[in-house]
């Protein structure tokens, strides 16, 4: 039937969205670095700008990973010296969240400052309306419903809240389209081969980048979950987008 098709191919879908991070983990950000020449970092420190976070702000970061959102959400509010801001990391992958363990710990991050919490963003292990800030940086793509992750979202937010994500997204140029899938379908998967020594997890990453909905088709997303003042920003072209929404 077609349900139990849509079955398969979504428990499939998440043991693969696993498996692929189980196994770049330790090589996932100096993967980072080399397919977007360190361009990665300047978006994020972007999205952190565009949060503006306060001392106020009690960040729940998804899909967090290794840690560079909480990492720079806690520099930026260390820098206007708010030293007492904090952070949960929740992430589905415990190897990835190890890797994050260990670079705050090296980057000098105390245990206060950042809670790493195991769990899946389509059901999060967090009370309802416990959060002003909901960041997702590079994680909704891998989910297998993006609404229930919307809902989730929506849920854990205090009233006022803020919804950010930052995701690959389409670009607006189709010369450069084409430039650009040129690079993503012949180069990623070989630069995977030849750093990570692995060449399918870089081949769906590719594959999970195109398949992803469109800015205006997100955007409805965002706001058929609950949000209001829904808005993104392209940044590169449209490589990637900042969705902004509120809970009201
Ligand atoms: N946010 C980090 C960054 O920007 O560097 C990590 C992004 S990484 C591309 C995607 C992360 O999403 C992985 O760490 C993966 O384990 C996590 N992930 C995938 N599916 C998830 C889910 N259903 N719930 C929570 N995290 C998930």
């Amino acid at each position: 039937t077609h349900f139990g098709f849509e079955t398969v191919k979504e428990s499939e879908k998440a043991e693969k969205v696993h498996s692929v991070f189980e196994v770049v983990a330790s090589k996932y950000d100096l993967m980072n670095d080399a397919m977007s020449f360190g361009i990665h970092r300047i978006w994020k420190d972007i999205f952190i700008r565009r949060l503006g976070p306060t001392a106020d702000t009690r960040l729940l970061d998804v899909a967090g990973g290794t840690g560079d959102i909480a990492f720079r959400f806690l520099n930026y509010l260390n820098a206007a010296e708010n030293l007492n801001a904090c952070v949960t990391v929740c992430d589905i992958n415990e190897a990835m969240l190890d890797v994050g363990r260990l670079r705050a710990k090296k980057l000098g991050f105390s245990s206060e400052q950042i809670s790493w919490l195991q769990g899946d963003a389509e059901k999060l292990p967090v009370n309802d309306a416990s959060f002003t800030a909901y960041t997702i940086a590079f994680g909704i793509r891998n989910v297998t419903h993006i609404d229930r992750v919307l809902e989730e979202a929506y849920r854990v937010l205090k009233p006022g809240g803020r919804f950010m994500c930052l995701e690959f997204s389409q670009l607006n140029n189709k010369m450069l389209q084409w430039m650009y899938d040129q690079y993503s379908f012949q180069v990623i998967p070989v630069m995977g081969q030849l750093i990570a020594e692995q060449w399918k997890p870089y081949q769906y990453l590719v594959e999970s980048i195109r398949q992803f909905p469109r800015q205006e088709d997100f955007k409805s997303m965002i706001q058929n979950a609950g949000f209001c003042q829904v808005n993104y920003e392209n940044l590169s072209f449209g490589i990637v987008a900042i969705h902004s929404g509120f809970k009201l």
